[in-house]
C-alpha cells in the first residue's frame, strides 16, 4: 500500500474531515508565500497594526504594497488542491476548511463562505477598522491613485484596511471559536501546505489529534508536528489530493 492509498482509505472512512490550509496550497496557484525565504516579508519589515493606526505614512505604505501585489492575486485561480477540498465539502464529508490564507481561493473553488474559517482574514476586500463596514478594493484604488489619498470610512470616519489580520492585531475571536469547534468535531484532520509554525493557528491540529482525530499532514517540507501525525506525505498538494479524492 502506498501513502496515496492510505490517504484515500482514510478519506473514505472518515465522517467529519476538517482541512487546515496554509500558503503551500496557494503557491500551486502562483501566489508567492510571503513568509518564505526571499519572500516579500523578509525584504520589507511587516507593518504592525499599531504603526498602521499611528501613522498616515505607514497606511500609505501598506496600500502601496497591497496594490503592488494586487494583480498577481487577482489573476490567481484555484488549483486541484482547492478543488479536491471543494468536492469533499460538496459530498458532505468536510464541514469546515480552516485557512491561514487570505486569498479567498477556497471560496473561488466553490466552498460556501459559511464553511471557510479565515484565521488571518481576507485580502480580496477591505473593511473599516472601527465599524467593520466592507469596502471593495477598486474603490480604494481609485482614491489612492490620486495623490495617494487614504480611504476613510463613509459611515464612521474610521481607517480602512484590507480585511486581513495584521501583525500585532489580535486573532478574530469568532473564527478562533469556530475553528476550535470544528477541530474538536473532526475524526480526520488534514493539514495541507502549512509548516505549522505560526501559533495559535498551529495549535488546531494538536487539539484535534489529542481529541482522538486522525492527523494527516501533506506538505512539501517536514513540519514540527510530523511525529504526531498518522500519515505524512511530503509532496505536491494538488496532485496528492486530486488523486485521493478523484477530481482533477
Ligand atoms: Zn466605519
Amino acid at each position: 500500500m502506498s501513502k496515496g492509498d492510505d490517504l484515500r482509505r482514510m478519506l473514505d472512512e472518515a465522517r467529519s474531515i476538517v482541512a487546515f490550509t496554509g500558503a503551500g496550497i496557494s503557491t500551486e496557484s502562483g501566489i508567492p508565500d510571503f513568509r518564505s525565504p526571499g519572500g516579500i516579508w523578509t525584504r520589507y519589515k511587516p507593518i504592525e497594526f499599531g504603526d498602521f493606526l499611528a501613522s498616515a505614512e505607514m497606511r500609505r505604505e501598506s496600500w502601496r504594497r497591497k496594490f503592488a501585489t494586487h494583480e498577481t492575486l487577482q489573476k490567481a485561480t484555484p488549483n486541484a488542491g482547492h478543488r479536491a477540498l471543494a468536492r469533499l465539502v460538496e459530498l458532505g464529508k468536510m464541514p469546515a476548511v480552516i485557512t491561514q490564507n487570505i486569498d479567498g481561493l477556497h471560496q473561488a473553488s466553490g466552498v460556501p463562505d459559511s464553511k471557510v474559517i479565515e484565521l488571518h482574514g481576507n485580502t480580496t476586500y477591505a473593511a473599516c477598522i472601527d465599524c467593520r463596514r466592507r469596502y471593495e478594493l477598486d474603490w480604494v484604488r481609485e482614491a489612492f491613485a490620486v495623490d495617494e489619498q487614504l480611504p476613510v470610512c463613509t459611515a464612521c470616519g474610521g481607517h480602512i484596511k484590507t480585511a486581513t489580520i495584521s501583525f500585532g492585531q489580535s486573532m478574530p475571536e469568532a473564527e478562533m471559536e469556530r475553528a476550535q469547534e470544528a477541530a474538536l468535531a473532526a475524526d480526520l484532520f488534514i493539514v495541507l501546505g502549512s509548516s505549522l509554525v505560526v501559533y495559535p493557528a498551529a495549535g488546531f491540529p494538536i487539539m484535534a489529534k489529542r481529541n482522538g482525530a486522525q492527523l494527516v499532514i501533506v506538505n512539501r517540507e517536514p513540519t514540527d508536528q510530523d511525529d504526531m501525525a498518522d500519515l505524512v506525505i511530503n509532496a505536491e498538494i494538488g496532485a496528492t489530493m486530486s488523486r485521493a479524492v478523484g477530481v482533477n
